[in-house]
């Protein structure tokens, strides 16, 4: 029988179809150009169509797709190296999306301990309005009711405890913590930052008591905060890390980072992934670090995000109605909105510009990190205008 449409109806989406993209630009059926400061969500970290991109996947497409982790694949040697030289780990572990990497991750925080003799520490300290995927731990994990309910008991071993509360994260470790895994900024849960200092309590908390700290960067990572990693911005190294969205370009792309230590657990036949290094992900990843890891690429992303702050902070003072706040780092950034964050979207979306929603009544501008000065400019541009005519029908309403 032929349903309204045959696909799960898991998505409200938008009735917009594109057909292409080009650089920061999505091009709809119609011809109508929107600019995408989505990047479908934090993916597409060099924009859509980036010729280098699509010279690497088609090169890679000729020889050879699919190998599986039976065979060595060069380009996960190559990839691995330049991922370890560029951070704190020593070892990775690749797969295709970030709650996998999140699997991954957590799987060897558990395994560490009971490779040193202690099985009962597997517990996991997690945080409020945490995001860290949709699988069944991933969402234990993240422990948002909206996630969980109707899909059976909750994964055992994760506890959470409120964003940026010391004293009650002190008072959740016990003899079976293994790990405390955060987001160095919060993206779903509305681009709420992670103090320095709050991070560096954590590194010192975490060696103190023998923990493993986990950091999610699948959103904030691979150039999106200015930096390679946001963690740097705290000069602190985690254990482990989680890495997806940005560093496959929008191939979907994902790894686990650890040190030598952390990952000495997870031996041969501990975990495993039919997809994972697949070959073409490995192309496409290794072209998108040669752009990344280019001289002067990081200090754009920092320049251009200038162009945003400042920008934006002008808008917060002169729509003191429409907008509450601006947050966040580098190219991720949120606009608190006084209006429902849905009506400004409806609004910006009117302008052809495209965003996305986050917790906190919060909306995310994520743009490519290649978006250009004048590229943030006309986005800003287009704020503006959705900015008046929320202000406008505001007025309009209480007349
Ligand atoms: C998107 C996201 C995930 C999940 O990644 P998927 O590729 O959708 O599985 C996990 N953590 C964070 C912080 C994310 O933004």
């Amino acid at each position: 029988m032929a349903a309204a449409t045959p696909l799960y109806d898991t998505y409200a989406r938008a009735p917009l179809r594109f057909e292409r993209g080009e650089g920061v630009w999505l091009i709809a059926e119609d011809g109508t150009r929107y600019l995408d400061f989505a990047a479908g969500v934090a993916v597409n970290s060099l924009g859509h169509a980036h010729p280098h991109l699509v010279s690497a996947l088609k090169e890679q497409a000729e020889k050879v797709w699919h190998l599986s982790n039976l065979y060595e694949v060069p380009g996960q040697e190559s990839l691995s190296r330049r991922l370890t030289e560029a951070t704190f780990a020593d070892k990775v572990f690749f797969t295709n999306s970030g709650a996998e990497a999140l699997e991954c991750a957590i799987k060897t925080a558990r395994r560490y301990h009971f490779a040193k003799g202690q099985p009962e520490k597997f517990h996991i300290i997690t945080f409020e309005g945490a995001f860290h995927g949709r699988t069944l731990a991933t969402i234990a994990a993240g422990g948002q009711a909206k996630y969980l309910e109707g899909f059976g008991p909750k994964a055992p071993g994760f506890y959470q405890v409120p964003f940026d509360d010391m004293a009650a994260l002190k008072a959740a470790i016990t003899e079976e913590t293994a790990a405390i895994l955060i987001e160095p900024i919060q993206g779903e849960g509305g681009i709420r930052t992670v103090s320095k200092e709050f991070l560096q309590e954590l590194r010192a908390l975490c060696d103190e008591y023998g923990l493993l700290l986990v950091l999610d960067e699948v959103q904030s990572g691979v150039g999106r905060t200015g930096k390679l990693f946001a963690h740097e911005w705290a000069g602190i190294t985690p254990d482990i890390m989680a890495v997806a969205k940005g560093i496959g370009g929008g191939f979907p792309l994902g790894a686990c980072l650890a040190t030598e230590d952390a990952a000495s657990g997870m031996i041969a036949g501990t975990h495993g992934s039919t997809y994972g290094g697949n070959p073409l992900a490995m192309a496409v990843g290794n072209a998108v670090l040669d752009v990344i890891l280019a001289d002067d690429f990081l200090q754009h992303v920092r320049d251009v995000s200038l162009v945003f702050r400042q920008g934006l902070a002008s808008l917060a003072d002169r729509f003191p109605d429409v907008i509450e706040e601006i947050r966040g780092e580098g190219l991720m950034l949120g606009i608190k909105a006084k209006v429902p964050s849905t009506d400004l979207l409806k609004a910006i979306r009117a302008e052809k510009l495209l965003a996305v929603p986050a917790g906190e009544n919060v909306i995310r501008l994520l743009p490519p990190l290649v978006t250009t000065a004048e590229e943030a400019r006309e986005g800003l541009a287009r704020l503006e205008r959705a900015a008046e005519q929320l202000t406008v029908e505001r007025r309009q309403a209480s007349a």
